[in-house]
């Protein structure tokens, strides 16, 4: 009798997960969670797309930057600068809270030029040697040229080499060129293609299912119509990306230019408006923890004030 009452729960317990199980299949799978709503406000944030270029140092010293990071919960952030000095510079200051990228731009090398420029894999070789990047990037590819493919083979290299990412800012034809250079890079698409609308933005990131993005300048197309209302959901198309790619999505707020810097907080309250929306495990993924699984990082709220 005991044994059949075990059984019988055994098998009262089996038939509880498979409903559950076909629920979780036939239900949409955002569908069944509460938003996290007001309690976003204690998640740590990463922020990856951070640029501290020249123009920013003397308005914005290092001491202030790691000062409104601290402000907005942004327990670390993924920085790239023009020229790299700067992220040195950021990261000598707080190593526990940055973590450095090699951009390509110095001198006369900027968005444009960069993969042309007259010894451009020996630069990148040398900052690599002499510095600790976990990744190459942001670098831009405004238009594919294919004759750039000696140089491009040599960054994929340099990446694979040091088991690190590559970040670029492009539409969706350089990324399936890259990817055709060497399927196995590990890359964030930078803006989650800025350019590209949600419908590219999804079809992409379905063909590459490694392939990771980053949010930044994105918060508004996200929060759709819901960005003029606290209470409204996200625009459906980013929502169905977001539930869909959660796994490998992380916000950013590119400050790209000081104007950046002065509205730092307004990009993560926007940032934290959208997640805010999301379910806690959906929501965390995007907040910190795509990013702990990809920099191999522990992220905690323990590192704000710290350094
Ligand atoms: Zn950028």
């Amino acid at each position: 009798m005991l044994r059949y009452r075990q059984e019988a729960r055994y098998c009262l317990t089996a038939l509880a997960m498979l409903a559950v199980a076909e629920m979780a299949m036939s239900a949409p799978a955002h569908a069944d969670e509460t938003p996290i709503g007001d309690a976003i406000h204690d998640l740590p944030l990463f922020d990856a797309h951070v640029h501290y270029k020249e123009p920013a140092w003397d308005a914005y010293p290092v001491k202030s930057i790691i000062e409104l990071m601290d402000k907005n919960g942004v327990a670390m952030g993924l920085v790239s600068s023009t020229p790299d000095e700067g992220t040195i510079m950021l990261w000598e200051y707080a190593p526990g809270r940055i973590v450095p990228e090699l951009r390509p731009y110095h001198g006369n090398a900027g968005s444009s030029n960069w993969a042309k420029a007259e010894g451009m894999a020996d630069y990148l070789s040398g900052r690599l040697e002499d510095y600790p990047h976990e990744g190459i990037g942001e670098f831009h590819i405004h238009s594919l040229d294919t004759s750039d493919e000696p140089l491009f083979r040599k960054v994929i290299a340099m990446a694979k080499e040091r088991d690190i990412v590559i970040h670029v800012h492009s539409g969706t034809e350089p990324v399936r060129w890259l990817y055709s250079l060497d399927p196995e890079v590990k890359m964030i698409w930078a803006h989650a293609g800025l350019g590209e609308p949600a419908s590219a933005v999804h079809a992409l990131m379905s063909e590459f299912p490694a392939l990771y993005a980053d949010t930044s300048l994105r918060e508004h197309a996200i929060l759709g119509d819901g960005g003029r209302n606290e209470g409204g959901g996200l625009d459906p198309d980013w929502e169905t990306i977001v539930f869909d790619f959660q796994d490998r999505l992380m916000i950013g707020s590119d400050t790209w230019v000081n104007g950046q810097w002065d509205r730092y907080s307004d990009i993560m309250a926007s940032n934290r408006l959208w997640l805010s929306k999301l379910p806690r495990s959906v929501a965390e993924k995007i907040a910190y923890k795509n990013a702990e699984k990809l920099f191999n990082r522990t992220i905690s709220m323990d590192q704000i004030g710290t350094r």
